[in-house]
């Protein structure tokens, strides 16, 4: 058990990757903080836990808004005050957050853009900065989840939320160089296409959803391997991120993990020896 005896917060822990993530590190002996906003979904995701065998000991689960001031002090305080120490922070909670008036690309709102900047990247750095001196106790490490999205392709439709997860990597790089400085290790994973609670948050109907990750899996210039990514695809790779015999050396990278869909490129998606008579 990798884990044993450490204290892990995850932020976005009441689905999709950040609930894959709590269950993996639980399971391999870690005491773990799992939260979001909504009560219903984190409750499944302590269930899921306990069903597998987890003591409820090392569970502390905590309804909480990361864009607060207030949600981030009280996932600090109740890890500390259950479990005494901070190992390991998985800045998890994200999301493209859309623009209600369906505009899209240069149309979208100054609003939209705060809110995307405040969930996928400020409240990043806000945590970071609340949990760093209790990692630095501990020489622990941060896993923070950007996105392909990021670029170097562009992301007319979701703009914000590229820029948000361009400025998170950037952010990882700094401050893991900054912070290796006092011991903690700093990385991140950036996922592409994953089956999880995401198109859901973005406002996609089931039907649309279900549409979405048939079309992608179908065309190999989309997603190469023909597959959308799992939840678990990506909590093994923030466990291994977190697991310093496994990963120490490795400070302020980002490992895609995407299916290759970020190597292919849009003539690809031509039958261009058909088109040549070759
Ligand atoms: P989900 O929607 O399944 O999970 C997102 C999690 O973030 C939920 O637990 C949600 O909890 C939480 N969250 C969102 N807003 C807030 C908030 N204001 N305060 C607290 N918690 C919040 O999506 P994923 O698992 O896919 O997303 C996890 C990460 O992966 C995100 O950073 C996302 O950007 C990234 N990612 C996902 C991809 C995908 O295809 N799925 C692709 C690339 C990156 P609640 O609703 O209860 O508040």
């Amino acid at each position: 058990m990798s884990f044993t005896g450490k204290t892990v917060i995850i932020t976005g822990s009441s689905n999709g990757i950040g609930r894959s993530a709590a269950l993996l590190f639980a399971q391999d002996g870690a005491n773990v903080t799992i939260t979001g906003r909504n009560a219903e979904r984190l409750e499944e995701t302590r269930q899921l836990i306990l069903e597998s065998g987890v003591s409820e000991s090392h569970l502390n689960s905590v309804v909480a808004d990361v864009t607060t001031s207030d949600g981030q002090d009280l996932l600090v305080k109740s890890t500390l005050d259950k479990f005494g120490k901070i190992h390991i922070l998985v800045n998890n909670a994200g999301a493209t957050i859309p623009d209600t008036t369906g505009a899209t690309g240069t149309d979208q709102t100054i609003d939209v853009y705060h809110k995307n900047l405040k969930l996928n990247l400020q409240a990043v750095i806000e945590m970071t900065k609340k949990v760093k001196p209790y990692l630095m106790e501990t020489q622990g490490e941060i896993v923070n989840v950007s996105s392909i999205a990021a670029g170097p392709q562009a992301q007319s439709d979701v703009l914000y939320y590229g820029i948000a997860k361009a400025a998170l990597d950037q952010y990882t790089r700094s401050t893991a160089i900054d912070l290796i400085q006092q011991g903690i290790r700093v990385n991140s994973v950036s996922p592409g296409v994953v089956h999880t609670g995401f198109t859901d948050a973005l406002g996609m109907p089931d039907e649309a959803s279900k549409k979405f990750f048939d079309y992608l899996e179908a065309h190999k210039e989309c997603i190469p391997s023909r597959v959308v990514g799992t939840p678990e695809d990506i909590a093994n790779i923030i466990l291994f991120l977190a697991d310093r015999e496994l990963s120490s050396y490795i400070i302020g990278e980002t490992i895609v993990a995407d299916g290759g869909s970020t190597l292919v490129k849009g003539s690809q998606a031509t039958d261009l020896r058909t088109i040549l008579g070759l």
